[in-house]
């Protein structure tokens, strides 16, 4: 039976905000849905913005003097000053927009990387990473002769700090971490590890992608140097995502890319580079999912975190609970009050790729498979894992339905 976890009153009316939440994914079959860790589902407000930019006034940005572009400019930019009060940058000008957390670490790696680093030089990584925190580095090591080091992770799927201090060295020059782990829901303590980078003289590269939308990250109070997220990951669209990078460090890079907006006079023999941030934004931008961006980030300020996140942790505990009585249910990583809102799963006798299609048969939504992290995979000594993953809007309900839902598979298929 579900007990009920404590939740403020903004977060039980939340659902009412998210349309895709209120549809059988059948007839008769009612959508459960906790893949939030792949993508999260739009509230109404992101909806409405996203349609009224191209409803409205769906013109280019900074070109135009028509009025339409000055409106389009202006809805766009302000979206770029609510990510970064959001964050807690200290300039607008720090907030890049890419495509999303991949091409953000790319365009690091690529621009920062190529610029800085020469061989025998050290990045620091963890057993934790998403491919998207990874293959960039693993590239510009082949190209430049960098060494890559991994920080092992304990057994139940922690980093510690003194994992990475153990492989931190005088050549060390970049630490790239994952805040929270994709597949194991882990929490990275990145206080002492920005610490301990920084006495080495290290910059710090954050993979906010699972970080960000569960747990504010404030690079005011938590200096990182460069910090990576997606906005389909916290309410936004697919299609933008952000790089934020200390302006001395943004400063200091080439573009990756070249054309049109990142230049500020072009001749036959060569370009003069725009201002920050736009040096780094060629060509047209994603408009409209700035827009939508902004508007998610209206919507999860309006909302206490403190609460979004001991939610989490409430639907977590009780996930663990709720599964342990199911019986042949192993929950891979930490106890819940090491991780945020996502349940790596390896159930006896089911493959995770049969687990999420008998799931689906009840119309609950998760992932199966290597979630982009193969290396954690082999730490783990799984093939694949399956992924119940949890977002403000999701209820011990949800975890009930998935706990019957599992229990049936076992008994078809066990
Ligand atoms: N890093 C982590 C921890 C992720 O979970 C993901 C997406 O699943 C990414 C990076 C890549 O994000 P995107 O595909 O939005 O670029």
């Amino acid at each position: 039976m579900a007990t009920a976890v404590p939740t403020t009153p903004a977060l039980d009316d939340l659902r009412a905000d998210f349309p895709a939440l209120d549809q059988e994914v059948r007839p008769g079959v009612r959508l459960t849905y906790l893949d939030n860790a792949a993508t999260t589902l739009k509230p109404w407000p992101v909806i409405r913005a996203v349609q009224a930019f191209d409803a409205e006034y769906p013109a280019n940005v900074h070109r135009g003097i028509h009025t339409l572009s000055e409106r389009a400019t202006e809805a766009y930019e302000s979206a770029r000053e609510k990510v970064a009060r959001f964050i807690g940058a200290a300039e607008v000008e720090e907030v890049v927009w890419t495509r999303g957390t991949t091409e953000a670490i790319n365009l690091i790696a690529q621009s920062w990387g190529r610029t800085f680093l020469k061989e025998g030089d050290e990045i620091v990584l963890s057993d934790l990473e998403h491919h998207a925190n990874l293959i960039p580095w693993q590239m510009l090591a082949k190209e430049r002769g960098v060494v890559l080091r991994f920080a092992e992770i304990s057994d139940d799927g922690r980093l510690e700090p003194e994992a990475v201090e153990r492989v931190l060295s005088d050549r060390t020059r970049v630490v790239a971490v994952t805040a929270m782990s994709n597949v194991l829901g882990t929490v990275v303590p990145l206080e002492p590890i920005v610490a301990m980078a920084h006495d080495r003289g290290a910059i710090v590269v954050v993979d906010g992608a699972q970080g960000v939308p569960h747990r504010a990250i404030d690079v005011g109070r938590l200096p990182v140097d460069f910090l990576a997220f997606s906005g389909h990951k916290m309410c936004g669209p697919t299609g933008i995502g952000v790089l934020y990078g200390r302006r001395e460090l943004l400063e200091a890079m080439p573009p990756a890319w070249g054309g049109g907006s990142m230049v500020l006079r072009v001749s036959r023999e060569g370009a003069e580079w725009n201002e920050l941030p736009y040096k780094f934004e060629p060509g047209t931008p994603p408009i409209a999912q700035a827009i939508g961006l902004g508007a998610a980030v209206d919507y999860l300020s309006r909302l206490d975190s403190e609460a979004v996140a001991s939610h989490e942790r409430s639907l977590m505990e009780y996930a663990h609970r709720r599964l342990a009585e199911v019986g042949g249910v192993r929950i891979l990583g930490p106890e819940p009050e090491y991780k945020g809102g996502i349940l790596g799963m390896d159930v006896e006798g089911v493959h995770p790729h049969d687990l999420a299609q008998l799931l689906d048969r009840h119309g609950v939504a998760v992932r199966a498979g290597q979630h982009c992290a193969m290396p954690l995979h082999h730490r783990l000594g799984l093939p694949a894992t399956a992924r119940a993953s949890a977002y403000l809007y999701n209820t011990t309900d949800d975890f009930d339905r998935l706990a019957e839902a599992i229990a049936d598979a076992r008994r078809l298929l066990h």
